[in-house]
């Protein structure tokens, strides 16, 4: 079972979109996808810094691997609206811990109006779905991929992001594959 955990006021159809596409794809390996009950902003008060007015992204793993051990889950990946960041990078849109099992993403920057353009749900169902699968996708081990069509493509902005499609490629298919074999 893979756990899809919002954290904090995340949208409802927008997790149940992203658990969709998660489980259409991973359902290949026997896994079934889990929304659960959000947990609460407050829990994470620890990320802030206040001088960056973001969060450390790090460390909302362990919290988030407390919960995938206790649910006995595969895997785990939070959602969150608040801004995360990595020491040396201006921001991220998620970051993933492979031996804890566990990612994190952000919708903060995946949303039009952050750039000035109209809300889009569509468009901000997409790209969480993106970012969604490629930080699963490193979670059972994979690394970055040159192919800017692949979802292991790393982004540095939305549009590396839009350029993608939501799923591995072939080469990264073939090594998630191998892989799930020895995770499972
Ligand atoms: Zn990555
Ligand atoms: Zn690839």
């Amino acid at each position: 079972m893979i756990l899809v955990i919002p954290i904090g006021d995340v949208n409802e159809d927008l997790m149940e979109a992203v658990s969709a596409f998660i489980e259409s794809y991973y359902s290949r390996f026997g896994q079934r996808v889990s929304v659960l009950r959000s947990l609460p902003e407050e829990e994470f008060v620890g990320a802030f810094n206040g001088t960056r007015g973001q969060y450390l992204g790090r460390r909302f793993l362990f919290t988030l691997a407390d919960v995938r051990r206790e649910m006995k889950g595969t895997a785990a990946l939070g959602v969150t609206s608040l801004d995360l960041y990595e020491e040396g990078l201006n921001f991220i849109f998620g970051l993933a811990h492979p031996s804890l099992r566990t990612a994190v993403i952000s919708t903060f920057r995946l949303r039009p109006e952050f750039y000035g353009k109209a809300p889009n749900e569509e468009v901000l169902k997409e790209r969480t779905i993106k970012e969604a699968m490629h930080e699963l996708g490193h979670v059972f081990g994979l690394q970055h991929c040159s192919n800017a069509r692949c979802v292991m493509h790393f982004s540095n902005s939305v549009l590396d992001t839009d350029m993608k499609e939501p799923h591995y490629c072939g080469s990264c298919f073939r090594r998630l594959k191998r892989n799930m074999e020895v995770f499972l």
